[in-house]
């Protein structure tokens, strides 16, 4: 990101604000309560001359309303009935509004009314990949996202984009990875909730923020968005990560956000001494935040590593000052399926997101698993607070004969119990009976050994635990602990 020291403005309200965006064919109508983007028809183009620069304002008004609603709304819903409310009333009316451009949502809907979309199938990645075309709400088309998207990761250049739209793809395995396209709209909303929820004593007036954002895609829309409040430098993943020590220590973040596995690395030149930064917030995004990993950041920059928990499907929960995790229930409503056999009432999310229209997210079950908290959380809000995001439901380990689903959090716990001194490690299971483990540092290996083959034992079934490779550093993908390796 470059644009720190330029003449930028988030501001509250329409004017003065400049921007770099650089898609065309947008249609922009102003409705009711404020200013609405839409894709729709009724809407009336703006015209070429203006464009770049009515886009630019258009998009940093979102901003800085989707940072306004993020920052006040969760004010206004004091009680978890207000929530429901807002929720109810939200999605009927984005149904109504997909629906009619959805050609997959409509058959979905089968002539139902839209009141009844809690009883619609959910759906799910593969469903949704399977039928693209007739999902999306905009000119994309899987194939043509797919190729560009392909490029844009193989040329670490995120600049393209298709009709105006941003596609990119996630960062999960291969073949598990979901395509995902976004409106400059979208991203604009998007940045600003973010922002809203990670700067907790942000405003006007009171401080300025030196942002370092490392994430594996750049995005033309944040690297317009600055202004003397804000300043962003974008770091990309695949960088060196001297060159990250070089800029990070010339931009002096005040702000530091970075999937967990860049933080750590960091962290660790942090405690090594390479590198000196003091953040004042530090904010864990892309990836699920391990324990393991938020003890060492925490330990290296003394503050406790707020946490943004996002995917392809959207926005989905961040984590309040007391460092737990709330589901984005003011974006989208979360459904439970319960997994069977959890006695904590573990369960993937059915999520309906009442924002999104590029792609929309309706009834759509996600792949990982969340386990809620038992008591409330002591800052009082009435969404929903998690313990723990256990990770993909892929990650299960399943058991014996009789696969018995063993949650990646057991495995966690008896691994970094087995031997204080353990501050990594990976478990992979390879078949039903075997697994490999591998751990940091080495000599606590036969206690991590003994520890694994230990709690298989209790659960009923015989494993074979051997020695795992060292991981390799490889920061542009998903860091995973505790990975099943079979389906
Ligand atoms: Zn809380």
């Amino acid at each position: 990101m470059t644009t720190s020291d330029q003449s930028q403005r988030v501001t509250t309200s329409d004017q003065s604000q400049r921007v770099t965006t650089s898609d065309q064919s947008q249609r922009v109508t102003t409705s009711d309560q404020s200013q609405r983007v839409t894709t729709s028809d009724q809407s009336q183009r703006v015209t070429t001359s203006d464009q770049s620069q009515r886009r630019s304002s258009i998009a940093h008004a979102l901003l800085a309303r989707s940072f306004l609603r993020s920052r006040l709304q969760p004010q206004t819903l004091r009680s978890r009935a207000a929530l429901e409310t807002f929720q109810a009333r939200h999605v009927l009316a984005h149904l109504d509004w997909a629906r009619a451009r959805s050609r997959d949502l409509a058959k979905r809907f089968a002539g139902r009314p839209t009141s009844a979309w809690r009883s619609l199938a959910p759906t799910d990645k593969a469903a949704m990949m399977a039928s693209w075309d007739d999902v999306v709400t905009v000119p994309v088309r899987r194939d043509e996202a797919m190729k560009i998207a392909l490029r844009a990761e193989r040329e670490r250049d995120f600049s393209p984009t298709l009709r105006g739209y941003t596609v990119g793809l996630s960062s999960g395995t291969s073949g598990n990875r979901g395509l995902f396209v976004a409106s400059p709209e979208e991203r604009a909303e998007w940045a600003g909730a973010a922002i809203a929820r990670v700067l907790p004593d942000w405003l006007p007036g009171l401080r300025a923020h030196r942002v370092a954002f490392f994430l594996r895609a750049n995005s033309n829309l944040y690297e317009s968005v600055g202004s003397r409040r804000i300043a962003f430098r974008f770091f990309d993943l695949a960088d060196d990560f001297s060159a990250h020590l070089t800029g990070l220590s010339a931009q002096r973040p005040t702000v530091l956000l970075a999937p967990p596995s860049m933080l750590r690395l960091l962290a660790e030149a942090t405690l090594r001494g390479d590198l000196a930064l003091a953040p004042t917030v530090v904010v864990s995004v892309a990836e699920v935040l391990d324990p393991v990993d938020e003890g060492l950041i925490r330990r290296a920059f003394g503050r406790v590593v707020r946490q943004v928990y996002q995917a392809t499907e959207g926005f989905l929960g961040s984590s309040c000052e007391y460092g737990t995790v709330h589901l984005a229930e003011d974006v989208a409503v979360f459904e439970r399926e319960l997994v069977a056999g959890s006695a904590e009432g573990a369960f993937q999310p059915i999520v309906t997101d009442f924002r999104r229209r590029s792609q929309p997210i309706v009834r759509y079950r996600l792949d990982d698993v969340l386990v809620p908290r038992r008591s409330p959380c002591p800052c009082g809000r009435v969404t929903t607070a998690l313990d723990r995001i256990e990770g993909r439901a892929d990650d299960l380990f399943l058991l014996g004969a009789a696969r018995a689903p063993l949650f990646p959090d057991f495995v966690r716990r008896a691994v970094m119990l087995a031997d204080a001194r353990i501050d990594d490690y990976r478990v992979r299971q390879l078949a039903p009976d075997a697994l490999t483990l591998w751990v940091a540092p080495d000599d606590a290996y036969p206690a991590a050994h003994g520890a694994l083959v230990a709690l298989c034992r209790a659960r009923g079934a015989t494993v074979s635990v051997t020695r795992g490779e060292a991981p390799l550093r490889e920061p542009l993908r998903k860091l995973r602990r505790v990975e099943r390796a079979f389906a």
